[in-house]
């Protein structure tokens, strides 16, 4: 049997009138226009005063008032682990080998995703509660929730966002972001995968060079990706996350075999003091896209993220222009992907994704990156209204009503083709569910322990924090599926190279030492993460006294979401 396409090219025909940010040049901005949709896709894009395509003449149009977007695409976040809240980072870091082994680490982060990713129940609301943080921030497009099943079958949660890893269609070649140890252990073998990746115009999502490109073991990362001296595991398919450790001269060694990378500033400046040297990055022409990495050191979402590399840029002198950030969320992505014939433009025959942020006037790109989640007016993914205000979303049935950022909104969660008990579990239960369970961790962590306990057959089987039960009384997601976490390498593969360099492996990481005490007795309760930034009190009174964190990005963030700078 083959699998359905997640999204058809199918839906309603209908009409979105605002000012349209194409995103095909910074110019092509259409103060007063109107898009034409037919199932899915864009039929027309043109001025409001044009008369309307055939068959459009008797449809009223949808008037946002706003500013419209392409949907935004985020390139890296971990989804699975964004129920968690902000970690208040215990020290500053070198690398990406050490922050996991901190005791807090297992306390705060992998030990509460052990017991949600495995609990009857709870995967369902995280991927709903997850999904919902993303949808309000007008992402339409992100790095997917990895399931497992104890039948050892991986897939992809398939929710109202696009997933960039399964989409069943052609159109949207799917990438990876993760690689076999062999693969991971050879640069030969690497670039084998790369081009085999790269004949069929798929992309390779992969962490590179974690950390302060000072520290010699990080920057090793990426040196071990050379063969010889012309040589090196790096072609159009490699989409290097992070890559914070590069040097000057590696820059040029990733432009010119065509590499791009996915930047996270706050996640870096969090842990390391420090990001990805973007000037460089710039500088060279490298394609450079926007990810938030996850909940417990990075943004909320993209507009947050859009923020942070807005005020380091400013505070570190590097000319950025906000239509360059908006392409890090649409264009770029698209074009990472391979995905650019289909999203991340407003055009004739693109997929009907957008985002709308309210108001008309002054720079629409200065408008994006000002918009707090409460500027969020409509979001709209292939052709369906998913999330909005009741004024844009009337009409639609079976809408879930919400507060979000101080402002009314509305959720259509209906979908076809969804996981059936993901399909009845409304936002507001699984924010009950998550919140129950968050308070409850070292009970649930005790029924885990208490239930007969086997391995699993495949997943985090290589962790230390593995106590599994058997697959019958966690049964989810028909059968027995879990969450991946994937901050873990499991038998599935690893989402960073294990390259030797000088005979060493670069890029191990080492689980805590201190992962034998049971999680019944680690674990403590915490709270769920808000759903967004602006009424977030947690987050502010975290970000407060995160001590990596420069001051100029803190302040900034303070008062662009209206609240005093700490300091
Ligand atoms: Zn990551």
């Amino acid at each position: 049997m083959v699998d359905p396409i997640f999204d058809p090219i199918e839906g309603p025909k209908w009409v979105l009138d605002g000012r349209i940010v194409p995103m095909t040049s910074e110019h092509d901005v259409i103060d007063d226009g109107r898009i034409y949709i037919n199932g899915g896709l864009i039929e027309a894009v043109q001025p409001a005063n044009q008369q309307p395509p055939t068959a459009f003449e008797e449809i009223v149009p949808i008037r946002t008032g706003g500013t419209i977007f392409p949907g935004l695409i985020e390139l890296h976040n971990h989804l699975a682990y964004n129920a968690l809240p902000l970690w208040n980072v215990p020290k500053q870091y070198q690398n990406r080998d050490q922050w996991g082994r901190h005791p807090d680490y297992r306390k705060l982060i992998s030990g509460p995703m052990n017991v949600l990713g495995r609990t009857e129940g709870l995967i369902q609301a995280v991927v709903r509660w997850v999904e919902a943080k993303s949808l309000i921030a007008g992402t339409t497009t992100s790095q997917g929730i990895a399931l497992f099943s104890n039948a050892g079958i991986r897939k992809y949660y398939r929710g109202l966002v696009r997933n960039a890893e399964e989409t069943n269609d052609d159109t949207l070649p799917e990438a990876a972001t993760k690689i076999g140890d062999v693969d991971a252990a050879s640069a030969p073998r690497l670039l084998e995968r790369l081009e085999s990746m790269a004949a069929k115009g798929k992309k390779l999502i992969l962490h590179l060079a974690e950390g302060r490109n000072d520290d010699d073991s990080a920057n090793k990362h990426f040196l071990a990706l050379k063969i010889d001296d012309d040589t090196w595991a790096i072609n159009e398919a490699l989409v290097g996350i992070h890559c914070t450790a590069l040097r000057h001269r590696n820059f040029a060694t990733l432009r010119v075999r065509n590499g791009s990378i996915v930047w996270s500033p706050l996640s870096n400046l969090l842990l390391y003091g420090k990001t990805t040297d973007i000037e460089q990055a710039l500088a060279e022409g490298l394609r450079v896209s926007l990810g938030s990495d996850w909940s417990p050191s990075g943004s909320k979402n993209l507009l947050m993220e859009m923020k942070v590399a807005r005020l380091h840029c400013q505070s570190a002198g590097i000319p950025v222009s906000d239509y360059q950030l908006t392409e890090m969320v649409t264009t770029n992505p698209a074009d990472m992907l391979g995905w650019g014939s289909q999203v991340g433009t407003i055009e004739e025959g693109r997929r009907a994704d957008f985002m709308v942020v309210s108001g008309k006037s002054g720079d629409p790109y200065g408008r994006l990156l000002s918009a707090r989640e409460s500027s969020v007016v409509l979001v709209v993914i292939n052709g369906i209204r998913r999330y909005g205000q009741p004024r844009l979303m009337r009409e639609l049935p079976g809408l879930e009503a919400r507060t979000v950022g101080g402002s009314k909104r509305r959720f259509n969660l209906h979908q076809e083709n969804i996981e059936q008990s993901v399909a009845g579990l409304s936002l507001g239960d699984a924010e009950e569910r998550l919140r129950t369970a968050l308070a409850t961790l070292p009970d649930l962590a005790r029924a885990l322990e208490q239930g007969s306990v086997t391995a699993l057959a495949m997943g985090a089987g290589s962790h230390a924090d593995v106590q599994v039960g058997t697959g019958a009384s966690i049964s989810s997601l028909e059968g027995s599926w879990f969450l991946e976490l994937d901050h873990l390498d499991g038998p599935e593969g690893t989402q960073r190279p294990q390259l030797p360099f000088d005979g060493v492996a670069t890029g191990v990481f080492a689980p805590s030492a201190a992962a034998g005490v049971p999680l019944s007795e680690l674990l403590e309760p915490i709270e769920l993460d808000h759903l967004d930034a602006k009424t977030d009190a947690r987050l502010w009174a975290t970000l407060a006294v995160e001590q990596n964190l420069t001051p100029a990005v803190r302040d900034g963030l303070f008062s662009s979401y209206g609240r005093r700078a700490p300091g």
